[in-house]
């Protein structure tokens, strides 16, 4: 049981009342908070845009609510951030009643196209050796000063460390976990090695979690399959489940009715915090600071020029990369659909080292204006566009919430991790998708009349009626979570209490 409802750790005293205990206006707050009385958390994140982005969004939401909060990661990252958002670190930026800054730290690569980066099972390791000194520096610089104490560390995913330098300097952790409760469910259950997996003699092995539908075995978090080429990924995170007992909270970017009974259960081993979906908490929206890799190209005026719900948006996130050949399926499918598609076709990272993919020849001609390309789109205001019809997409949990909670109907089109978990959820769970793909696992190229077939049966008639429906439901759902009374904001509250509770001595 690794539950510890109060935070009295030694050494976490500020020996300052806190000013929000007495009665202060809106613009002393303003003005003033960034002092020695100031809740002050400090998010360090691994930089990934998928990390990013649901780190970012906690953190506007916590500063809204009054605290300062410091975003933390690479400094490799952090130059993406300036030139593609206009952050500026060390800055205080006003969101809501409180602040944020950024602040980041060098990952000793000097190279920003350093191809070690994407490699794990070099990177993770890097990451941990020179940032476990870096930050806890960091963190005890806030203290020395005086001026922002830190009172709480949040980490995610592959950067477990985190937890050890907020022990070792007596301040509380918690976790934001990024991915579905679902998932969390299956890594911590092969952690402690409570359900059956896979294993080279039984590869095909379905696994049953408490409270979760048969996942066949090309269901689970791929990263747990003995065959899986990325098992280091499914190391890096189950990292994270080695110290679960360091983070007094896990936060998730999920909702407690998308997930009831698996979070009820999970919540018999950690303490949960389902505050998703995050990037819908309306205080922590009005605010232009982003963390993009890129600028999102302009496509918005395009999508307004179409009729209502005809509009495919095709996204595989920012890390897969698909062969040429399913590039060209995929491209010849959309053309003999005839439907209307955004597709966002993102330049390969120069670390990755991989080409750039091309369209059939005479596609562009051939699709005119019914067809838009872009290298990155602003995807939470595509997704809530009015012309958008559906969604394919490789299901990486962001975006699966993004469009669940939007009420976008989904396509799915996994290939590993977590996202064939999610892909199972949305269509056999949720009942918002439809299957075009079930992993790389499954060795094999997605036809053009398949995609064809799946992208009509998507966006006209009785399935796409179905489905539009019972994402309309998730999205009703995902308002009232975010409501002022609602379960995330609820749960938030609790979790800002407690930090407040630790900060005053
Ligand atoms: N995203 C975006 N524009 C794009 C594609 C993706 O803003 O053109 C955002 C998307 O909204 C989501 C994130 O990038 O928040 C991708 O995260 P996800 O977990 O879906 O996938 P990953 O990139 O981690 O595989």
């Amino acid at each position: 049981m690794i539950r510890s409802l109060t935070w009295k750790l030694e050494g976490n005293k500020n020996t300052s009342t806190r000013r929000s205990e007495r009665p202060q206006t809106k613009t002393e707050h303003r003005m003033g908070s960034v002092g020695s009385d100031n809740t002050h958390v400090f998010l360090v994140c691994y930089p990934a845009q998928g990390h990013i982005n649901p780190m970012l969004r906690l953190g506007k939401h916590l500063a809204a609510k009054g605290l300062l909060v410091t975003f933390s990661t690479t400094e490799d990252y952090g130059n993406k951030m300036r030139k593609a958002n206009g952050i500026v670190d060390n800055q205080p930026t006003p969101v809501g009643n409180g602040f944020i800054r950024f602040e980041f730290f060098d990952d000793s690569l000097p190279d920003p196209d350093d191809p070690r980066r994407t490699n794990l099972e070099f990177y993770v390791p890097l990451l941990e050796k020179v940032g476990k000194e870096l930050v806890t520096g960091m963190i005890k610089k806030h203290g020395e000063e005086g001026g922002a104490r830190v009172s709480c560390l949040v980490n995610n995913p592959f950067i477990p460390w985190v937890c050890d330098v907020a022990t070792e300097l007596g301040i509380p952790c918690a976790t934001l976990w990024i991915q579905s409760c679902a998932v969390f469910s299956a890594y911590y259950h092969y952690n402690a090695e409570t359900v059956k997996f896979p294993t080279e003699a039984e590869p095909e092995f379905d696994v049953q979690l408490p409270s979760m539908p048969l996942l066949k075995h090309d269901e689970i978090p791929s990263f747990l399959h003995p065959f899986d080429p990325y098992t280091v990924l499914g190391r890096a995170i189950l990292g994270q489940f080695k110290k679960l007992s360091k983070s007094s909270y896990v936060l998730m970017d999920t909702i407690q009715e998308l997930e009831t009974e698996i979070v009820e259960e999970m919540s018999k081993v950690c303490i949960v915090k389902p505050v998703g979906p995050l990037f819908k908490i309306p205080e922590a929206n009005n605010t232009t600071i982003r963390g993009d890799l890129m600028k999102a190209d302009d496509c918005l005026d395009w999508l307004s020029s179409k009729p209502p719900a005809s509009v495919v948006y095709i996204s595989f996130g920012s890390i897969v990369y698909l062969k040429q050949e399913q590039v060209d399926e995929i491209a010849h499918g959309l053309l003999s659909s005839g439907v209307s598609f955004l597709w966002v076709m993102r330049p390969p990272r120069k670390a990755a080292g991989v080409d750039m993919h091309v369209l059939p020849e005479g596609f562009l001609e051939k699709v005119g204006d019914n067809g838009k390309l872009v290298q990155w789109s602003p995807q939470e205001q595509v997704l809530a566009h009015p012309s958008l019809a559906c969604f394919l997409t490789h299901c990486g949990w962001n975006s699966s919430v993004e469009a669940l909670t939007l009420g976008v109907p989904v396509v799915t089109f996994p290939q590993w991790g977590d996202q064939v978990t999610n892909a199972k959820y949305l269509v056999d769970v949720f009942g918002v998708g439809l299957r075009l793909c079930r992993g790389l696992a499954e060795n094999r190229l997605v036809l053009r009349d398949e995609v064809e077939k799946c992208l009509l049966e998507a966006t006209v008639g009785e399935k796409a009626v179905k489905l539009k429906n019972n994402a309309l439901k998730w999205k009703k759902v995902a308002e009232e979570a975010v409501a002022e009374g609602g379960s995330s904001q609820r749960h938030l509250h609790d979790f800002i209490d407690e930090i407040a509770r630790t900060s005053i001595t």
